[in-house]
């Protein structure tokens, strides 16, 4: 078998096996290959091994990748920092956007969303450690973001997204999260459900799983250091 779809069993067994020690349903957590900075053949094998969604950050080097992978029927995911001027290719070219991070870019997207797509499917970025350096709405502004965000055509506000700095223990991992999970919980609604947990990496999967992540976003642990 080919190291990556050694790997990619790897990293279902560490989902599955979180889920079971921390009394998650199985198969509850879906996984993201993030495949920033591999080529395309290794996004190939990976599919090839049953693959189907893939994380990209930067929108050139993704656009890229998804041309040349057309024949697939590969499911593409936003991660990265976005840029006022990429919104048009985002909407036109992604199935989801993990990293909404302003709200005059979701208006952008709505309104370029082609009406052929079903809307794009977005998560809110939150700030969970309150670093300014980093991207995402603060906790105080995702109610007003989320309630706004959930009213455009173009978009489906799944839920929501966090990119918690490193941390060295399981109960350290987990503490960020935890606030990402308790902000669903006050911000969700009937009709605003907020179904997506966005959260967990190659070093802190478990940790977000335990905390109720539904989307791991893994790069390494499967394509190995990235190029
Ligand atoms: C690169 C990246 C990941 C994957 O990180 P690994 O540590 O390689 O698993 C996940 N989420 C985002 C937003 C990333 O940019």
């Amino acid at each position: 078998m080919h190291q990556i779809q050694e790997r990619l069993n790897d990293v279902l067994q560490r989902i599955r096996d979180a889920e079971r020690d921390f009394s998650r349903a199985q198969g509850s957590v879906k996984l993201l290959a993030v495949s920033k900075t591999r080529p395309s053949q290794d996004i190939r094998q990976a599919a090839a091994a049953g693959q189907k969604r893939f994380g990209e950050n930067r929108l050139q080097e993704a656009l890229e990748k998804i041309r040349q992978l057309a024949d697939c029927d590969l499911e593409w995911h936003f991660i990265g920092r976005v840029q006022s001027n990429k919104t048009r290719a985002i909407a036109e070219h992604f199935h989801w956007l993990h990293s909404l991070d302003s709200i005059k870019n979701a208006r952008r997207l709505s309104t370029q969303r082609p009406d052929t797509l079903a809307p794009l499917k977005v998560c809110l970025q939150i700030n969970v450690s309150g670093e300014t350096s980093k991207g995402g709405f603060r906790l105080e502004e995702a109610q007003e973001a989320s309630e706004l965000i959930s009213n455009l055509p173009g978009l489906e506000l799944c839920g929501l997204m966090a990119i918690p700095a490193p941390a060295e223990t399981l109960a350290e991992q987990r503490r960020p999260f935890r606030v990402l999970r308790e902000l669903r919980e006050e911000l969700a609604r009937p009709d605003m459900p907020l179904s997506t947990l966005s959260m967990g990496m190659t070093d802190d999967l478990e940790a977000a799983i335990a905390e109720g992540a539904t989307i791991v976003r893994v790069g390494t642990a499967i394509f190995g250091p990235r190029l």
